[in-house]
């Protein structure tokens, strides 16, 4: 459906847990306190959801959290996800320590993609972000997904004196693999505010201190907002999304339901509709899709990260809670 901006809102983040397995710095460090299981949607209060969405044109589902693989149940959730009748595309975000044993069910499932999380190819960098020893274990992942011929991203978030000397080393993985390797600008939500990141602005002049002859390219390669580039000799391409510096708001397409229940119509704000209360209030379909309808039509038309913020209106959830 269009909202109020003219924009077509057709793609939906789900977020199933805010729980990790991981404590990345900048995302969820040892102490946060978790959402009761009684506070997060059932798979089947989220497929309704789903549903519903679908019906509003909503068609396009990527599956994230904290990490989904952790959340029992969330294959056969992905195949019932899958089978909705108005789903064009499920796909899934991964911290990918779990990913390897699962692939055969995601393949059969008919999975559209994955996008796996990997900031560093150095197993003691990756300890020192992650706080956990898990790279062989996402590494190996990465591999059999392109054994197994499963569409995959790899999101990396390159910060200021943690791992932005590897940048080289992590493009060349979509020099190695059919991959696009995608650089994610660190947004100023929660424990992210206290890192410094990397934009296109900066990084594109020194990719193209060693690749000159890349070429930025207008194919849309997903259903985000990256810009990608091709590098002559690559199979897979090398992507931005700058939330901040590169503001996108203009094109943007997407809303986000969090384990809780909220529906989010901008990340940057903290208000939502609460979805949950509605269905656990009994609510009837066409009375929530009404709700849902009006929301997404008024959708704000821009974040405000940098700006000055209305009081009280900043998101202050974790991302670990909003599922990035
Ligand atoms: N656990 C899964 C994972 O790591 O892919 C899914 C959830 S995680 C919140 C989704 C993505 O958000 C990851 O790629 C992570 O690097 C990114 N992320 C977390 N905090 C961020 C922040 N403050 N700014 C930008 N990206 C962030
Ligand atoms: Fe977990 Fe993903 Fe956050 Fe890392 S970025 S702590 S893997 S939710």
């Amino acid at each position: 459906m269009k909202d109020s901006h003219n924009r077509s809102i057709n793609y939906m983040r789900i977020s199933i847990t805010d729980r990790c397995n991981l404590r990345c710095r900048y995302c969820m460090p040892e102490d946060v306190p978790f959402i009761s299981h009684e506070r997060i949607l059932r798979f089947e209060e989220i497929l309704r959801i789903c549903r519903l969405a679908g019906r509003l044109g909503i068609r396009k589902f990527k599956v994230t959290g904290g990490e989904p693989l952790i959340r029992k149940g969330c294959l056969s959730f992905l195949k019932e996800l899958k089978k909705l009748p108005d789903t064009d595309q499920v796909t899934l975000t991964t911290n990918g320590v779990f990913l390897k044993d699962c692939l055969p069910e995601l393949q059969a499932i008919g999975i559209d993609g994955v996008n796996i999380s990997l900031d560093t190819l150095n197993p003691d960098t990756f300890r020192h972000i992650t706080g956990r020893s898990d790279f062989a274990r996402v590494m190996d992942a990465i591999l059999s997904c392109q054994a197994c011929g499963i569409r995959t991203k790899i999101n990396t978030v390159l910060l200021k004196d943690v791992n932005d000397h590897e940048f080289w080393d992590l493009i060349q993985l979509a020099h190695d693999y059919p991959l696009d390797v995608r650089f994610i600008e660190i947004m100023p939500i929660g424990f992210g505010k206290e890192y410094q990141g990397y934009d296109r602005s900066s990084l594109l002049p020194l990719l193209s201190t060693r690749y000159p002859d890349y070429e930025t390219t207008n194919k849309t390669r997903g259903n985000g907002p990256a810009v990608y580039v091709s590098i002559p000799g690559f199979q897979g391409y090398i992507g931005f999304i700058d939330a901040i510096h590169g503001k996108f708001c203009h094109q943007c397409n997407r809303i986000r339901l969090t384990s809780d229940g909220m529906l989010k119509l901008c990340l940057y704000y903290n208000n939502g509709i609460n979805i949950k209360e509605m269905i656990r209030n009994q609510l009837e379909d066409e009375q929530i899709m009404a709700v849902m309808q009006d929301a997404i039509f008024h959708k704000p038309a821009e974040h405000q990260f940098y700006h000055t913020a209305l009081e009280g209106t900043e998101e202050a959830r974790k991302m670990s809670q909003i599922g990035g």
